[in-house]
């Protein structure tokens, strides 16, 4: 396993991130079994960063993860997340976010995390995070029940302008660098490290719709842009080759990225995504997938709060 450094913290992330939210059955009813072998295997494996929620599953992810960490908590670098709750239900207070941390330290029954993050900040109102959240978490990192503090989501200017305007440690930004999208690279990745922020990428597989059995029913993605995805598939199995490796592997080489977390939930997607580490990209096939994806490149779908959909 590669490890990176994590910006400017003291942590040394695996280029493969276990995405647990499949642990909270985000993506269909899972085996719970194998969902904490699926973690021990990991950390067999090398991989040390667990990116978790309290939304994910709507808390079961953290208990799920909190029960197979138990014993290993000290190998494993672990980050949750405060401010949203469910579909539609999000509270970036200061006293949310005071509450939040131990509510998710007593799933994970740990003392600390080594990650907080501000969760889909697009869905709030940017002063309150700027005044309230953001604060209430560097509070909590004072009071080392965090090491370190950071923001998620997924609309990029709302990214960058938080990132200016706030001294955290990192950015967790998803779906907006693989095979298909890769807007990340212009503006946001320059910009964290001029302010030596890290940056977590998430979603290598675009939420499934990088995958051979596609993406999930809710996918929020265009219809031409999971077509496409849906060809691109099609042209990798016509060369013999598995979309999620060759999508998983482009963005384990984005060097940029310390860590790409990816949603596991069985050991033969975790020994997949594993092997994409060591998997060559035929540059044959790279260029036809390239062909096929261009026309939606800019398709990135909206989400949170019209002013913050820039
Ligand atoms: P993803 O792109 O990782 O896709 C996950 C889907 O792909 C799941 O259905 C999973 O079962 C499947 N999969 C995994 N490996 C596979 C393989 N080898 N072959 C076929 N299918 C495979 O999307 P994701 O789960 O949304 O993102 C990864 C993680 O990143 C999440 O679990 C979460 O921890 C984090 N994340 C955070 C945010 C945020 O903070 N706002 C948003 C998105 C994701």
């Amino acid at each position: 396993m590669e490890y990176r450094k994590l910006g400017s913290t003291d942590l040394e992330v695996s280029i493969l991130g276990f995405g647990a939210s499949p642990l909270g059955e985000e993506f269909g009813a899972i085996d719970p079994a194998e969902g904490e072998r699926v973690v021990h295997e990991a950390l067999d494996n090398g991989v040390n960063y667990f990116d978790t929620a309290p939304f994910y599953g709507r808390t079961l992810s953290e208990t799920r993860l909190g029960r197979a960490l138990k014993g290993r908590r000290d190998q494993a670098i672990v980050g949750t997340k405060c401010c949203r709750y469910d579909v539609d239900g999000f509270d970036f207070s200061a006293k949310r976010v005071t509450a939040s941390i131990d509510e998710s330290l007593g799933r994970l029954q740990t003392d600390y995390v080594d990650v907080l993050l501000v969760h889909d900040v697009e869905f709030g109102d940017r002063r309150q995070i700027l005044e309230e959240a953001i604060p209430a978490a560097l509070r909590v990192k004072e009071a080392g029940k965090a090491r370190y503090v950071g923001f998620s989501g997924l609309q990029l200017g709302m990214l960058e302008s938080l990132a200016v305007e706030s001294e955290v440690d990192l950015v967790l930004s998803y779906a907006r660098y693989n095979l298909a999208i890769r807007d990340l690279d212009v503006s946001l990745r320059p910009l964290l490290e001029s302010r030596g922020m890290g940056l977590v990428n998430a979603s290598p597989l675009l939420l499934g719709a990088l995958t051979q059995a596609g993406p999930p029913e809710w996918h929020p993605g265009a219809p031409e842009m999971l077509e496409a995805c849906a060809k691109a598939a099609m042209a990798c199995a016509e060369s013999g080759a598995d979309i999620a490796q060759v999508a998983l592997k482009f963005c384990l080489d984005y060097q940029p990225a310390a860590t790409t977390l990816v949603g596991m939930s069985a050991r033969d997607q975790l020994r997949t995504n594993l092997a994409a580490a060591d998997f060559e990209i035929d540059p044959a096939l790279l260029r036809k997938l390239g062909t096929i994806l261009e026309p939606v490149a800019a398709m990135a779908w909206k989400s949170g709060c019209a002013e913050n959909q820039d």
